[in-house]
């Protein structure tokens, strides 16, 4: 299926406006090549309902285990759940944790993949996929950062 509004808009929002390190890229230990950070569809290990299969995520690829990475990531978490009401994502899950439509924090348990150490995870219902009404106010609270 190909990217929803909401993926496409937020990757060029997000690579435009957030953190410069979103537009470089880093070493897939798996995929053994240089990647970029902001990724919407699938992985070949994913496949009949991911959200990503579905065009309606996004993975950005911050390590948690490397300070600088986790303090961008965590930053921009916190602007995901700043203009929570207005992008209507369904779930939001970053380092251990998850936040679901209500801005409800969660502990995300599982293995290292289900705990999303690596990469931060956004992704709508398929309802709220379609529009993206709320492009300015993300790039709004994005500019209003300091991404040092
Ligand atoms: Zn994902």
């Amino acid at each position: 299926m190909p990217a929803t509004l909401a993926v496409t808009k937020g990757i060029s929002i997000l690579r435009e406006y957030g953190p410069p390190i979103l537009n470089t890229t880093y070493k897939d230990v798996a995929a053994k090549k240089q990647l970029p950070r902001l990724q919407g569809p699938a992985g070949s290990h994913k496949s009949g309902n991911d959200p990503h299969i579905q065009g309606r995520a996004i993975d950005i690829i911050l390590f948690a285990n490397i300070e600088n990475e986790r303090k961008c990531a965590d930053e921009i978490v916190d602007v995901f759940l700043t203009v929570r009401e207005k992008m209507k994502w369904l779930a939001v899950v970053y380092n251990k944790r998850q936040w679901n439509w209500a801005g409800t924090e969660f502990p995300r348990g599982g293995d290292l993949i289900s705990q999303h150490v690596t990469h931060i995870h956004i992704e709508w219902a398929m309802a709220f996929s379609a529009t993206a009404a709320w492009e300015q106010d993300l790039i709004d609270e994005l500019k209003s950062r300091n991404w040092g």
